[in-house]
């Protein structure tokens, strides 16, 4: 732990964490060091790692990368943090590590760049937003790219991040490391702040495939108490199948994930690896997932609709940002929202608004329903030829900081392969195999069907 407290202040200028706490740190270190000194084997006990500042966490603040939530404390870890960590009461003991800090992200994860983080760092000061550590005048990727810049300039060892429509894989792509998205339900969204509760998925960022099974099998599990959309199933051990034969496996390769959208660097990079593949022993099938553009239509109506239901908890009574001049209640509500919000926050939130409202649901919400339905049927459809799906998980490499100016659609396109399993709750995977352009990382992903994540570890594994 002290090694990387030391590591994560001689690298402040990536501004990959937002709260650093070292007393807090050693203070879980120690108790560590007793477990230890106890006999306790717990799998993770004493290991650092770093949290995705959208998880509560009782020892360090929690703000979501938002202004709303500046200085908030949080009387309670996440599930996940309680998993990988010290435990709950009713949780059990816990793996045993170590937290170094909260990481920087999106403001409430909408982002795909990491530049839309609103808060500045306590503990330390660093300009936000944060760097890639490949080429710091380019993004991490988003929205847990301070999860994925810290595991890449080596200031933790594993980070957690969270994905709702790519924000593990599409940062993990961007900066070279492994990330894997497990299927929706297999970890607790408690203490995870919401942004779109029918798509938001915890999930490990580490160097290699092999450290994401051991922090996936820690984080994992039923917690029906909390969360209702929990899946109630077994601990499960993903490292276990780590080093079986790929002999065989079919791979489906989506002739929609290689279309002109596809920038020709990352499209050679990707080529590479399935030949390796290939050199493996596994069988490339061709496959269709047809509706593959409409998941960003689809999507952008989906998460921002529910965004509006679950930020509409910030009004300032409860906790967050309370405007200090006002008049009456309303006045109340709309200046802290105003003042607390950022500006990528506000448009979700509008448009969220907008597509539930009477008259328009229909119209938008509904269809997009129907159609959230019918891009996970084409997924079943294409898992009757082949045992997981590759592609790219980004159409081109890290963009400069500000490459996108005022654009949003210009990141809202650039979901395009990462959605599609996010609206079918699929698990994905993003493995770093190779360079584009700039000598900057390229990530393939691999989708696997319902719970088939150690499927997903052990292709990546054979590969790394
Ligand atoms: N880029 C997507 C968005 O802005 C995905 C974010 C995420 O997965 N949290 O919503």
């Amino acid at each position: 732990a002290q090694h990387f407290l030391a590591r994560i202040k001689t690298h402040q200028n990536l501004a990959a964490f937002l709260a650093v706490d070292e007393e807090a740190t050693l203070t879980q270190a120690r108790a560590a060091d007793a477990r230890l000194a106890a006999g306790d084997s717990a799998p993770l006990l004493g290991v650092p790692i770093a949290h995705k500042d959208i998880f509560v966490t009782r020892d360090f603040p929690s703000t979501a990368g938002s202004k709303m939530l500046t200085g908030y404390r949080s009387p309670f870890d996440a599930t996940v943090v309680a998993r990988l960590g010290q435990g709950a009461p009713d949780q059990g003991p816990g793996a045993g590590a170590v937290t170094l800090g909260k990481l920087s992200c999106d403001e409430f994860a909408m982002g795909s760049s990491n530049e839309a983080v609103a808060v500045p760092a306590v503990g330390f000061s660093s300009a936000t937003p944060v760097k890639n550590p490949w080429d710091p005048a380019r993004v991490p990727g988003g929205s847990s790219g301070g999860s994925a810049a810290a595991v890449a300039a080596r200031l933790a060892p594993a980070a957690t991040g969270t994905d709702t429509g790519g924000s593990i894989r599409q940062p993990a792509s961007f900066c070279g490391i492994t990330g894997i998205k497990p299927t929706y339900g297999r970890a607790s969204r408690y203490g995870m702040i919401a942004y779109a509760s029918s798509l938001d998925q915890a999930g490990p960022m580490a160097r290699s495939a092999e450290d994401c099974a051991l922090l996936l099998s820690a984080l994992c599990g039923p917690d029906l108490d909390r969360d209702s959309t929990s899946l109630d199933l077994p601990a499960e051990d993903f490292s276990r199948g780590l080093n079986d034969k790929v002999d065989g496996l079919r791979i489906g390769i989506p002739k929609e994930f290689f279309g002109a959208g596809l920038a020709a660097d990352v499209r050679a990079a990707i080529d590479a690896a399935l030949k390796e593949y290939e050199k493996l022993g596994a069988k490339l099938v061709e496959i269709s997932l047809p509706r593959t553009e409409l998941a960003i239509p689809v999507y952008y109506i989906i998460a921002p609709a529910e965004a509006s239901s679950n930020l509409s908890r910030f009004d300032g009574v409860k906790f967050g940002h309370r405007a200090k001049d006002y008049t009456d209640l309303l006045d109340m509500y709309k200046k802290s929202r105003s003042e607390g919000f950022g500006e990528e926050v506000q448009r979700r939130i509008m448009i969220g608004a907008y597509v539930l409202s009477h008259g328009y649901y229909d119209a938008y919400y509904l269809q997009a329903q129907k159609i959230r339905r019918m891009l996970a049927d084409d997924f079943q459809n294409a898992f009757q030829h082949c045992d997981v799906i590759a592609g790219p998980a980004a159409p081109s490499v890290a963009w400069q900081i500000g490459g996108h100016g005022d654009d949003p659609v210009a990141d809202y396109l650039a979901d395009i392969y990462t959605l599609p399993a996010s609206l079918a709750g699929l698990p994905g995977l993003s493995l770093p195999v190779g360079f584009g352009d700039g000598g900057l990382p390229v990530g393939l992903q691999l989708i696997g069907n319902y719970l088939q994540e150690a499927k997903l570890l052990n292709a990546a594994h054979r590969y790394q």
